[in-house]
């Protein structure tokens, strides 16, 4: 009998942030297609996209306009280099994305994970200081739980011990930090003259469990990096492109930092891209004659991909014609209302929300239970993707989904932490 296909992934695959003996163990899903907020599986099951496929889909699967942008992309070209070319579609985006982020932020420079738009803001603030002749300021400030992304440099600038802690004797040290103004005030103060910049993602923590931070926060650090004169740097990989109820989450504490990371949700969740976007006042400082080395010697094969581009741009496109952020609004809505009623479960400890990220933290299970993991199974027995992180069940559908849709992936996942809760 011919192997299957789950056998073949069994035989040849290594799956991300996965124990592979337990998934060899076990059955496994196999994603055939998409259709707008629904994944098919290849038996032909249809499921809610409960996490957007990790956090990046925005108007669905398969959007016709965003498949048509990339295929009358492909008919031109699929790939040329940003290395001593330019090409119409990275033109085009950076254009746009300087126009949407917040005021300040005036050069693109591409790459293509959310971990790569995190190097190259490291190394540009590194680089920058060196280069206006502070030389000292070599660190960086990070706050605890924060994640960044899996390459070294954004390791290092993490704080989730689970991921990171094996990594430690590879990583630089950065000075950590609990996420208060006071605390950081203290660290800055003391510190200010070895700081390059300080890393952080804006308003919630993602991947630690979406971990709101203090309101007003962010404008507060904003503030102390113009007193202790150290860069700021805004990791928007997971809240950029409207996941917060803005298009940027900055924009809720009208924040402007020196230097934003974006990518997951930039193409629509259609391909991979990322940015980094710095101010002129950065840009200026890796100006130079060719002999003194001040260029940004950085740069991967496929940045600014004209597929992804394209991609970027008709993501782009929609937000506007389908008025995505406006519609948002009573969906977070809907969302915030019915999330109130999972208080009656008794296995929840506490409801996390910000727009269109939603974190369910469980109480009273060890975690060699694998609670969540058992949630996710349930839901998918009721016809949604979801996916813990550790003992938070993470919701984060489409900001597109239709209301019916929404609806019915709140009710999937109430009866499936409610189906874990009487086992
Ligand atoms: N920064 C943040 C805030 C993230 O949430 C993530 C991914 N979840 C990353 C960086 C890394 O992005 P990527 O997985 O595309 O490298």
């Amino acid at each position: 009998m011919a192997e299957s296909l789950e056998q073949t992934d069994k035989q040849y695959l290594w799956h991300p942030f996965t124990q592979m003996k337990d998934w060899v163990e076990h059955d496994q899903l196999i994603i055939e297609r998409g259709d707008g907020v629904y994944l098919f599986d290849t038996k032909g099951n249809k499921y809610i996209d409960g996490i957007s496929s990790l956090w990046v889909n925005v108007h669905g699967h398969s959007h016709q306009k965003l498949n048509q942008a990339i295929k009358k992309q492909l008919d031109k070209i699929s790939h040329t280099t940003l290395l001593g070319l330019g090409s119409t579609p990275s033109i085009e985006l950076a254009k746009k994305l300087v126009e949407i982020t917040p005021k300040g932020l005036d050069k693109v420079f591409y790459s293509d994970s959310g971990s790569t738009a995190v190097e190259i803001a490291l190394k540009i603030s590194f680089q920058y200081q060196q280069q206006i002749g502070q030389t000292k300021k070599k660190k960086f400030i990070t706050l605890a739980n924060a994640y960044h992304g899996d390459t070294i440099g954004s390791v290092s600038v993490g704080g989730i011990d689970l991921f990171h802690k094996i990594y430690k004797p590879l990583l630089f040290k950065s000075i950590k930090v609990q996420p208060d103004a006071k605390a950081i005030e203290a660290v800055m103060k003391k510190h200010h003259n070895q700081v390059a910049a300080i890393i952080m993602e804006p308003l919630i923590q993602g991947a630690a469990g979406m971990i709101l931070l203090p309101k007003g926060l962010l404008k507060k650090v904003r503030r102390l990096c113009n007193k202790y004169n150290i860069l700021m740097i805004v990791d928007e990989v997971a809240t950029g492109f409207g996941r917060t109820g803005k298009m940027f989450a900055c924009e809720h504490e009208n924040v402007s930092p020196d230097i934003m990371c974006l990518a997951k949700g930039i193409t629509g969740g259609y391909l991979p891209l990322a940015a980094t976007l710095t101010t002129k006042k950065i840009y200026n400082a890796f100006l130079g004659e060719h002999d003194d080395l001040k260029t940004f010697f950085h740069g991967h094969t496929y940045t600014g991909n004209p597929l992804a581009c394209a991609a970027a741009l008709a993501n782009l496109e929609i937000f506007k014609k389908e008025k995505t952020m406006q519609r948002l609004q009573p969906k977070i809505k809907l969302l915030q209302k019915e999330l109130k009623k999972f208080k009656k479960l008794k296995n929840i400890k506490e409801i996390r929300q910000l727009g269109f990220m939603v974190g369910i933290k469980l109480k009273g299970y060890p975690a060699n239970e694998r609670t969540g993991h058992k949630i996710i199974l349930e839901a998918r027995k009721r016809g949604a993707i979801l996916r813990p992180l550790g003992d938070v069940i993470v919701l984060m559908p489409p900001l597109g989904i239709g209301l019916g849709d929404l609806k019915k992936l709140i009710t999937i996942t109430y009866d499936s932490i409610a189906a874990a809760a009487s086992q």
